[in-house]
């Protein structure tokens, strides 16, 4: 007999205060689970997910996860990580930590559980890749000892904790390696490129233009991503994943800059500042594999995904303008 009183899904969503998880909160509370959001407010805020607090479906947590945490759930979703390389090199044993230990922490939960768990991996696994695109069998290509590798490997470990709880203890595991993903509730200090042009481009101040802006991304709007996320976690126990999922529209970081500047209606000029140390070259996901598996592919375009994001920038600026 099941003696639980509600039969709503119980989900937690680390780093759910975040940019990507206040927007997996607020699809799971829609679809009526029950969803605990644990955030420790480093990148993360709690006006990011202020319109869920009133519902009886939603509760918020102040922990971080590099600590243990003693909750009882059926889905994990573990975000929590810094995801900007400004934030997570500011603290780079932390940032170690919270992908190291918050797995360990997780996976623990999870075994204790028996819940399913999703990891928010990275298509940094694959460093600065020599594989193009990227596929989910490149093993990559990272500096173990440099600026990003605190992420890097980080995350790298992240995952080889979840294949070894897999084989080790059955864990049903998931792990999503995402590509790079913008949107709204994105901090306006975020230090990512996207957050970074669309505010300079608000203020009209120079954009910043790292290197030649020759290295190139692709970029997927949020709620594409999380599309992708909630049918990975949905999907059958036997697929763990690694699996991409990004928009493959893949373009230079200096045609993103023109596309930002015209798409506000702005008249910055770009500036240029030095590369970052091991800034990968070139990213864009194969995404064979969710198509096939999961049949999952993005649907927004650039221009209708900056839209709402130009938008909500708007709200930064002194005079709401
Ligand atoms: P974000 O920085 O907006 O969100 C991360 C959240 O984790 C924040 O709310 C932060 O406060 C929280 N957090 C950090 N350390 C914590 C800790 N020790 N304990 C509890 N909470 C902690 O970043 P995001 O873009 O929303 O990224 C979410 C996840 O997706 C991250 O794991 C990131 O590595 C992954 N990811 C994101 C992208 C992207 O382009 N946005 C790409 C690849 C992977
Ligand atoms: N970038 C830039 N100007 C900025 C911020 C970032 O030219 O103000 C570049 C950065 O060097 C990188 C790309 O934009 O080549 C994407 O950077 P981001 O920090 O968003 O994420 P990454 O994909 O490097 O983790």
């Amino acid at each position: 007999m099941n003696t639980r009183y509600s039969l709503r899904k119980r989900v937690l969503v680390t780093g759910g205060a975040g940019f990507i998880g206040a927007h997996l909160c607020r699809r799971l509370v829609a679809e009526g689970n029950d969803v605990l959001c644990v955030d420790n407010f480093y990148t993360g805020t709690r006006e990011n997910v202020a319109d869920l607090l009133a519902s009886p479906n939603f509760e918020l947590l102040r922990h971080d996860v590099t600590f243990p945490l003693f909750v009882e759930v059926d889905e994990i979703y573990n975000l929590a990580c810094p995801a900007s390389p400004v934030h997570y090199q500011n603290n780079p044993v932390q940032t170690t930590k919270t992908s190291v230990h918050g797995a360990i922490n997780m996976l623990g939960l999870a075994k204790r559980v028996r819940a399913k768990i999703l990891q928010a991996s990275t298509s940094e696994v694959y460093g600065d890749p020599t594989t193009h695109p990227q596929t989910e069998e490149y093993w990559g290509n990272v500096n173990p000892i440099g600026p990003r590798a605190c992420y890097d490997e980080g995350k790298r470990c992240a995952e080889t904790l979840f294949f070894d709880y897999y084989r080790q203890h059955r864990l049903r595991i998931k792990v999503a390696r995402i590509f790079n993903t913008y949107g709204p509730y994105m901090h306006p200090n975020d230090g990512r490129v996207v957050s970074n042009f669309v505010m300079q481009a608000l203020r009209g101040e120079p954009i910043t233009l790292y290197g030649d802006g020759s290295q190139t991304r692709s970029f997927c709007y949020v709620s594409d991503l999380v599309e992708g996320l909630v049918r990975l976690m949905n999907s059958p126990d036997e697929l763990t994943g690694p699996i991409n999922l990004g928009n493959p529209n893949e373009m230079t970081v200096r045609e993103m800059a023109e596309v930002v500047v015209r798409q506000c209606g702005s008249r910055s000029r770009i500036t240029f500042a030095p590369l970052p140390a091991d800034d990968p070259k070139q990213r864009q996901p194969d995404i064979t594999k969710a198509q096939q598996l999961l049949g999952w592919r993005p649907t927004v375009a650039l221009a209708d995904g900056l839209a709402p994001t130009i938008e909500y920038f708007r709200r930064f600026l002194p005079s709401g303008a």
